[in-house]
């Protein structure tokens, strides 16, 4: 078979293992899922009622256009139906920007650790990935400026990053944006933008008009809890989305998507208390952290990075054997950190006290030893 050669050296994307496999292997009768930062308190009401007065037949196809949901979330964000584009979830927009723009003997420069699906497409696409590691956790703005060259064509921000939480500051974002040659893309990933509420974190819709060659990336997965539907857009210039829009395949957004997505936008108090439990939530990781003596970075996100400072997987494994599953921050790129997603108070409450056994036994071995 004549493959493209990046795709052979690829893995597909390894799924964790199912809650029921997990209540099975370790006789669990409830097993809670802490690991993809998915909303804990699920998504507004509203959705259940509009999903479930949904008439039409499900032979047809949907919107190809979303138009209904594009004048709402069009309204939400303040902009022109021209200047959005949506996705199967983000990672169908990120899929379509790397199949635009990406090629062999181009390359696209990003942070590292930061989302995998970046490079991910850049390899199928054959394009140099140029990662930039990040310093304590921020984006190295600088040494991604000095990265770019001729052959850029797209650059990829995480704000707030996945998986540090780290947002960056509206100046440093300007200053940068400023910099970047018009002829490169500049995409910002605000999967967690919802959830932010640093005084610095920039207003970056209001950027698109001094910026022509930014796109932003926003998502239903995260705090609207729609991850199940596949929903997330771009806002950019009318330009840009005309030339993504090729890309994109006719019907990416499913019928039932599109209506759960508009039933969801309309619910802000559901998306605000969640905002401020999320913000409770962080606090109890937080103190629990200063109380162990163990690093973390503050974030902007419903996720937190704990330093373990022991084997990431044997904390995984450990949590999991106790009902709670997380992310082992080896495969993210923090060998020894553990990526935790908050959960409801009860949720965060039991999973903090399986870590503080595990602490507690540590270090019984330790003086043991
Ligand atoms: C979760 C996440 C996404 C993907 O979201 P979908 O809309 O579900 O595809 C994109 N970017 C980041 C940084 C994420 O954490």
């Amino acid at each position: 078979m004549k493959w493209k050669e990046a795709v052979t050296k690829l893995q597909p994307y390894q799924p964790g293992k199912s809650i029921e496999e997990v209540k099975r292997q370790y006789g669990l009768t409830s097993i809670t899922k802490l690991a993809s930062n998915e909303n804990p308190f699920g998504c507004s009401n509203l959705v259940r009622e509009a999903i479930s007065g949904y008439g039409t037949s499900y032979a047809l196809y949907p919107d190809g256009y979303a138009t209904n949901l594009r004048a709402a979330v069009a309204e939400h964000v303040g902009k022109k139906e021209t200047e959005i584009i949506f996705g199967n979830g983000s990672d169908e927009i990120i899929q379509i920007i790397s199949r635009s723009l990406l090629y062999p003997g181009r390359n696209t420069v990003m942070a590292a650790p930061t989302f995998p699906q970046y490079k991910h497409n850049a390899v199928i696409e054959g394009a140099d990935s140029r990662e930039v590691p990040l310093i304590d956790g921020e984006h190295d703005l600088s040494g991604m400026l000095a990265a770019i060259d001729n052959e850029t064509s797209v650059v990829w921000l995480c704000s707030p990053n996945n998986p540090t939480g780290i947002h960056i500051p509206a100046a440093e974002l300007v200053g940068f944006l400023s910099k970047v040659p018009k002829d490169v893309l500049v995409v910002l990933d605000e999967a967690y933008y919802e959830y932010t509420d640093a005084e610095d974190f920039p207003d970056s819709v209001k950027l698109l008009d001094s910026y022509e060659n930014l796109i932003i990336l926003r998502t239903f997965s995260k705090i609207y809890g729609l991850a199940a539907f596949r929903v997330g857009y771009g806002i950019a210039h009318e330009e840009i989305i005309r030339k993504l829009e090729p890309a994109r395949e006719p019907f990416n957004t499913n019928t039932l998507g599109q209506i759960a997505a508009i039933a969801a936008l309309a619910d802000q108090g559901f998306i605000s208390r969640c905002k401020e439990e999320n913000k409770m939530g962080l606090q109890q990781y937080y103190s629990f952290c200063e109380a162990e003596g163990l690093a973390y970075y503050p974030s902007q996100g419903n996720f937190i990075l704990i330093n373990f400072d022991m084997d990431s997987d044997e904390v995984f494994q450990y949590l999991l054997e106790n009902g709670y599953i997380v992310r082992s921050g080896r495969a993210l790129g923090f060998p020894g950190w553990v990526r935790v997603t908050i959960g409801s108070h009860e949720q965060n409450e039991g999973i903090i006290a399986q870590m503080k056994s595990l602490l507690a036994m540590r270090s019984k071995k330790q003086i043991e030893i």
